[in-house]
C-alpha cells in the first residue's frame, strides 16, 4: 500500500491543476487516472478566460508554452444569437482600430489540452502519476481515506482525498452524497466536423438558441485547419419531459434551418456524434467532509448559461490545493477546517454562477431572451463591459453586483 499526505483522484484539467498547483506550493501528491493519455474528453473545447489567467497564475508560462505547441486556435470573441436571430457579438478586440490589445481565449481538442497539462505534470518530480488505475473502492480510516481499485490490489492510504474525477464521480454520490438532479444537469452531443464555412473574422465562437429548441442551445466553435466542435445541450429535467432524442435534433437542427444547411453544405461528420453530461452549478453543494474536497465537474461548478466547466475545475483545483496545505500545516482534517474550501470556493464562482443561472432562466422565456440580446446589441458600452468580463476575472467580480447588471442594462446613471 502506498502512504500519501495528498491523492487525487482524476487527471483531468480539475485534478491535473491540483497536482501543478500542489507542487508549486512545494508540496508532493499523488495523482490516479483511470485513462492512459492521451484520451478524449467529450467537451465543447473552449477555453475561457478564466482558464488562461487561472492557469498562467500557477506559472506564468504555461500557456504560451501549450499555444506553441499549434494545436489550439485563438478566439477573440463569442457571437450570440437569440431566439429573434438577433445576433450579438462580444469581441475582445476593437473592430473599428483592429487592435487586439486584450489577450485571447482559445478552443483545442480536449485530447491535446488535456495531454498538454499531463506532460506538464510528468515533468514536475514532486508529483507522482498513474495512468490506467481506476478507484472502486474507498474506506474512510480515523486518520484519512484507503482507496483501492476493483481488484483491491493497487491501494492508497491519505490523509487529504481530493476527488477530481468528473461528472461521473461515484465518490462524489456515495460519500459527497451529490445526487444526480436532472435539474440542475445538462446533457449533451458533440461532433467534430471538417469544412464547416461563415465563420468570423476573429474566429468567432457561437451559441445559437434556437426558437425550437429552448431552452437548450446549439455551439458551433471553430477549430485549427479548418475543423469545428459542434454541439447541442439541453437541462436533462427537459429532455425526459420531451421525450428527446439529441443526436437527432443536432442534426435536424443542422439540416432544416437554411442558415446552417448552407453553412455546413461541404461538411462531414468525423467519429460521429457523442454525448456526456454536465453537472451544473445552479445548486449550492457541500464540497467537502472530513479528510476529502470535491474539484471541478466531481463537486457540480459548470456554468448553467454557458456549459463552461474547466474553468472553474482548474480554479477550485487551486483553491483546494491550498486549502490542502492549510491542513498539512495546522494539522486539521476535519469537516469542520475543511468547510473554509467551500466557503472560499463559492466566494470566488457563486454570485457568476447564480448570475448565470437567472440567464439560464430567461431560456424558458423567449421574448425577455430577446429583449436582453436587443438592449445588448443596441449598447455598444454593455457589449464592451461583456466582452471585457470574458478575460478579465476582476470585473467578473464586479458583476457579481446585481446593481451592475441593471444599471447595464437600464443605462441608469
Ligand atoms: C458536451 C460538453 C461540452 C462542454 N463544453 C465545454 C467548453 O466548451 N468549455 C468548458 O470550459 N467546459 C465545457 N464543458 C465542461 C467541461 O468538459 C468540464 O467542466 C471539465 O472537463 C471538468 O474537468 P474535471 O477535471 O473536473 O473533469 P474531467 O475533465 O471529466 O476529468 C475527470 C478525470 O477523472 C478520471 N476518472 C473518472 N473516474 C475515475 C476513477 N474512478 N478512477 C480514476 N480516474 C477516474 C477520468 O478518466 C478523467 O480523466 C463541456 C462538457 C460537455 C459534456
Amino acid at each position: 500500500m502506498i502512504e500519501t499526505d495528498i491523492c487525487i483522484i482524476g487527471a483531468g484539467p480539475g485534478g491535473a491543476a491540483t497536482a501543478l498547483k500542489l507542487d508549486q506550493l512545494g508540496l508532493s501528491s499523488l495523482i490516479l487516472d483511470k485513462a492512459t493519455f492521451p484520451r478524449d474528453k467529450i467537451c465543447g473545447d473552449a477555453l475561457s478566460g478564466k482558464v488562461i489567467t487561472v492557469l498562467n497564475r500557477i506559472d506564468p508560462g504555461i500557456v504560451d508554452r501549450f499555444v506553441a505547441l499549434g494545436e489550439a486556435i485563438d478566439v477573440w470573441g463569442v457571437k450570440f444569437v437569440a431566439p429573434n436571430e438577433k445576433e450579438m457579438d462580444l469581441t475582445f478586440w476593437s473592430k473599428d482600430s483592429n487592435t487586439k490589445d486584450q489577450i485571447p481565449g482559445y478552443v483545442a481538442k480536449r485530447i491535446d489540452f488535456d495531454n498538454f497539462l499531463i506532460d506538464e505534470v510528468k515533468s514536475k518530480e514532486r508529483i507522482d502519476l498513474h495512468e490506467g488505475v481506476k478507484i472502486d473502492q474507498y474506506e474512510k480510516v480515523e486518520d484519512g481515506y484507503i482507496i483501492s481499485d476493483k481488484s483491491g490490489k493497487f491501494k492508497v492510504k491519505t490523509k487529504i482525498l481530493i476527488d477530481s474525477s468528473g461528472a461521473h464521480s461515484s465518490f462524489a454520490r456515495k460519500i459527497g452524497g451529490i445526487e444526480m438532479d436532472p435539474r440542475h444537469y445538462a446533457a449533451s452531443v458533440r461532433g467534430y466536423y471538417e469544412n464547416v464555412t461563415g465563420f468570423e473574422e476573429g474566429n468567432l465562437i457561437e451559441l445559437h438558441f434556437i426558437k425550437d429548441f429552448l431552452p437548450g442551445y446549439f455551439w458551433i466553435f471553430p477549430l485549427p485547419n479548418g475543423a469545428a466542435n459542434v454541439g447541442v445541450g439541453m437541462l436533462t429535467s427537459v429532455i425526459s419531459k420531451r421525450k428527446l432524442n439529441l443526436k437527432e435534433r443536432m442534426l435536424e437542427i443542422i439540416e432544416e434551418n437554411p442558415k446552417f444547411k448552407e453553412r455546413f453544405k461541404n461538411a462531414k461528420l468525423v467519429d460521429g456524434l457523442k454525448g456526456f453530461g454536465l453537472p451544473l452549478g445552479s445548486k449550492k453543494r457541500i464540497l467537502s467532509g472530513d479528510n476529502y474536497m470535491l474539484v471541478g465537474d466531481a463537486a457540480s461548478l459548470i456554468d448553467p448559461m454557458t456549459g463552461e466547466g474547466i474553468g472553474n475545475a482548474i480554479y477550485s483545483g487551486v483553491i483546494a490545493a491550498e486549502r490542502a496545505r492549510d491542513c498539512l500545516n495546522e494539522n486539521q482534517f476535519s469537516k469542520e477546517y475543511l468547510k473554509a474550501y467551500d466557503q472560499r470556493v463559492y466566494r470566488v464562482m457563486g454570485k457568476e454562477l447564480e448570475i448565470s443561472t437567472y440567464f439560464q432562466k430567461t431560456l424558458f422565456y423567449p421574448s425577455l431572451f430577446n429583449f436582453i440580446a436587443s438592449r445588448t446589441s443596441n449598447n455598444k458600452h454593455l457589449r464592451e463591459i461583456l466582452s471585457c468580463a470574458f478575460m478579465d476575472i476582476d470585473l467578473r467580480g464586479r458583476m457579481r453586483n446585481p446593481f451592475f447588471w441593471m444599471k447595464l442594462i437600464f443605462n441608469l446613471k
